[in-house]
């Protein structure tokens, strides 16, 4: 599929057929400015290289099945994938501007144990084509540009590193989507091996660690990921990121009533990432149906986050989005509708 295919990618296939390297900035140009629908709308090429190009690339396109409104703007796609897999998409308004939560995954193996998303094994990895497919079909459909991307829907991103690491260089290069390092936000469950990999990427997009838990104990029963890289291995990961790419990380931290909301929690939190350039993202739970998990109480919430503030800690209560139709954070699943 040709949208899986990076610039300089493309550039060496077309080396390899005899073709002017310029000829990729003119193909790219259609398929990510003018975002035509197949090769033969591509006027300025040649006869012989559009039929070259037909002959080796599928074209590529998601299929919106369904879109759910919800009151607060927030609109939920439903794609369907060539081989008939489902997918959801995102979009949220903001003040500042609007952002799309992409997934990378069809199903997640994480499986924490508060996630819908972690319900479903995972079926198969997203190419990078079809992480950044998303993005075109709702500019598209939306007749709107999307400013920010959040990475954090179905899946994790880290167990399909190479594919979404290509994805981030489609979505940042000038040929590409020329969406900003900084307006793009990747969010792991801690695979601590691709987060040194990460790091060495150098790249300016932001990460955010779910980190869920101010101890491995509260940690391994609600992300098994943590009984294979423990806190501290992971606070050992993120310090070296933090060195290396010099940015900030982001936290996040979902308050679970009862299980990792109390003070004493918060407490253990700060001790646990003081002296990293980090910042709290403190967010509300969404509860599912299949799990008992409940979200914490209003003043819960405020107490922790006080003490977190206290602490010296940069700290924010997350605001929640697209709640009455199931398309917040964690309540996204892949349906495999054949
Ligand atoms: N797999 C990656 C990215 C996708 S999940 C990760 O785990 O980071 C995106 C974020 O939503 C994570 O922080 C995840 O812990 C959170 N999340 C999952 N289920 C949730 C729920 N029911 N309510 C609120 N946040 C949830
Ligand atoms: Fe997968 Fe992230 Fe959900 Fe965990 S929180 S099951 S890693 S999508």
């Amino acid at each position: 599929m040709i949208y899986n295919y990076t610039v300089e990618e493309l550039e060496e296939y077309f080396l390899k057929i005899g073709e002017k390297k310029f000829r990729v900035t003119q193909v790219f140009e259609w398929l990510y400015k003018k975002r035509v629908s197949s090769f033969s709308q591509m006027t300025n090429l040649k006869k012989d290289l559009i039929v070259k190009l037909e002959k080796q690339f599928e074209f590529g396109n998601l299929k919106l099945v369904d879109k759910m409104i919800s009151a607060d703007g927030t609109i939920k796609f439903l794609f369907k994938l060539k081989d008939g897999n489902v997918i959801e998409t995102v979009f949220m308004n903001y003040q500042w501007g609007n952002s799309l939560c992409v997934t990378t995954q069809i199903g997640c193996n994480i499986g924490c144990s508060f996630c819908a998303s972690g319900l479903e094994d995972k079926v198969r990895d997203l190419t990078s084509g079809e992480i950044v497919l998303q993005i075109i079909e709702v500019e598209k459909l939306l007749e709107t540009r999307i400013s920010n991307v959040v990475i954090m829907g179905i899946g994790e991103p880290f167990d399909n590193y190479d594919h979404t690491i290509k994805a981030i260089d489609l979505l940042n290069s000038p040929k590409g989507l020329e969406i900003g390092a900084r307006h793009i936000t990747i969010s792991t469950s801690g695979l601590v091996p691709k987060i040194y990999d990460f790091a060495d990427e150098k790249l300016q997009v932001n990460l955010a660690i779910s980190l869920h838990a101010s101890n491995d104990k509260i940690r391994n029963h609600l992300m098994k990921i943590n009984n294979k890289y423990s806190l501290s291995e992971l606070i050992k990961a993120v310090e070296y990121y933090v060195e290396k790419t010099n940015r900030r990380i982001s936290f996040e931290y979902i308050l679970l009533k009862g299980v990792n909301d109390s003070e004493n929690n918060a407490h253990e939190l700060s001790n646990l990432i003081r002296g990293i350039n980090a910042y709290v993202n403190l967010i509300p739970y969404n509860e599912v149906d299949e799990f008992e998990y409940k979200s914490s109480s209003k003043p819960d919430t405020l107490k922790f986050y006080d003490v977190l503030k206290k602490r010296g800690i940069n700290v924010t209560i997350r605001q929640e989005k697209g709640r009455d139709i199931y398309a917040a954070c964690g309540q996204l699943r892949s349906k495999n509708m054949g």
